[in-house]
């Protein structure tokens, strides 16, 4: 049987403060969409090197059972995030923009033991823990946070290494990347 045509479908609120304590125990699936600012975002906004007008994130959400043998149907949650952010170019150590546009999808088990054995390998979906309070605006900021790039850049060519970031050549990226954010830092604390 399709729990889904049974089911009510409730619409989320584009208020960030409501996606605080989402109920994802009750018998209903979810449907909503929304921007959230880079202030809306406590942890994105302490990574930006700015923030510019327009920054921020469109998200889109929307969940369904899927049937799953021997157990109670799994809420299925699809996540859209599209939006723009300012991160320090690690190269010239100037803001640049970085855009974002990831889809995500997640199950929810019922408890923290059956999350913690869903199998890692499933790479399509990541396992989150129903509750009845769930944080779902946590949940959007962590995959915001994943998202971003580890070293962010301008496009090659595009900028010239700050005088402190030593040795930024095509031939030895690794080494080197390894020690800028070191030198970076200092002179983040100097300046
Ligand atoms: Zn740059």
């Amino acid at each position: 049987m399709d729990r889904n045509h049974a089911l009510p479908q409730v619409q989320l609120s584009a208020e960030s403060n409501a996606l605080r304590r989402i109920d994802f125990c009750a018998p209903q699936s979810y449907k909503g969409a929304g921007f959230l600012s880079i202030p809306d975002l406590p942890r994105v906004a302490e990574e930006v090197s700015a923030v510019v007008s327009g920054d921020g994130f469109h998200w889109d959400i929307q969940t369904h059972f899927e049937p799953s043998p021997g157990s109670e149907p799994h809420q299925i949650m699809e996540l859209g995030l599209k939006g723009r952010l300012h991160l320090t170019c690690q190269r010239c150590l100037q803001g640049c923009a970085v855009d974002l546009d990831e889809k995500r999808r997640f199950i929810f088990m019922a408890t923290e033991s059956q999350a913690d054995d869903y199998p890692l390998e499933d790479e399509d979906q990541e396992p989150l823990v129903a509750s009845q309070q769930f944080n779902l605006l946590e949940t959007i900021e962590d995959e915001i946070l994943l998202s971003i790039p580890l070293i962010p850049k301008h496009p090659e060519g595009f900028c010239e290494p700050h005088a402190s970031v030593f040795g930024d050549g095509e031939d030895d990226d690794v080494p080197t990347e390894r020690e800028n954010p070191f030198n970076i830092l200092k002179n983040m604390k100097k300046n």
